[in-house]
């Protein structure tokens, strides 16, 4: 098995859960004490929150790009960026890095056609639901993604000031799953977390429609990867 190298810290709290599933998957593929070989170059969430609060993309990603080249030199394999906004600029990050990057957007996009989904709809950040570049990844692939019409700013920053920060809310779940019964409403049938931080407050159990996990399908993909 390959060598996984994963950027983390944006937020901790979801690369924890990236930890224990790329490791779970890896039992669960080679079984016995097999776990996943794994570098994470876990950073500091402020400063980079702060670029992406200034609109500092170009900086945001010249600072990736300093954390993939590092992986790779340890002996990274395969690069997986444990956050959907950031994948705004991966390009940027990926420049002469010589290892392959596993999209967020890709293993999403992959199980929701598997499941026969046309019309889904997509929670994150506002940088995730608002400026494209996640969307249509998707939208390329086929699928019609909804995002929703009211509340954006609110379920924004519940990421920010609760999920990130490890604070579940009932009222923000509620908030939610508000959203999912709007976007059902518009004729979604799945609902994409499409940030990393969403599974420690949405499941299945509670959402009006199945949900697409976006760290569970990314890491378990990064496996599938280090496998191939
Ligand atoms: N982890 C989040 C995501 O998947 C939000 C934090 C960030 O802005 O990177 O988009």
């Amino acid at each position: 098995m390959k060598t996984i190298g994963l950027i983390g810290g944006m937020s901790w709290e979801s690369t924890a859960h990236y930890y224990r599933i790329l490791n779970e998957e890896a039992a669960a593929r080679l079984g016995g004490l097999h776990s996943a070989p794994l570098l994470i170059h876990s950073l500091d969430f402020a400063p980079i929150a702060a670029l992406q609060a200034e609109g500092k993309w170009d900086e945001a990603g010249a600072l990736l790009n300093g954390s993939a080249r590092r992986l790779v030199v340890a002996g990274a394999e395969v690069i997986g960026l444990a956050t959907n906004t950031m994948h705004l600029v991966a390009d940027t990050m990926m420049a002469d890095v010589d290892a392959p990057l596993v999209h967020i957007g890709d293993p999403t996009a992959d199980a929701l056609l598997e499941d026969g989904h046309e019309i889904v709809g997509l929670l994150g950040t506002r940088f995730t639901m608002e400026m494209g570049f996640y969307r249509e990844r998707l939208e390329a692939r086929g699928l019609t993604v909804l995002i929703p019409e009211v509340d954006r700013t609110n379920l924004n920053g519940i990421i920010y000031e609760e999920l990130c920060r490890g604070i579940i809310r009932d009222e923000s779940r509620k908030i939610y799953v508000d959203a999912i019964s709007r976007l059902a409403a518009r004729g979604a049938t799945a609902v994409i977390l499409g940030c990393t931080e969403i599974g420690m407050l949405i499941d299945d159990s509670v959402s009006p429609l199945p949900t697409y996990d976006t760290t569970d399908l990314h890491a378990r993909a990064l496996v599938g990867a280090a496998l191939a």
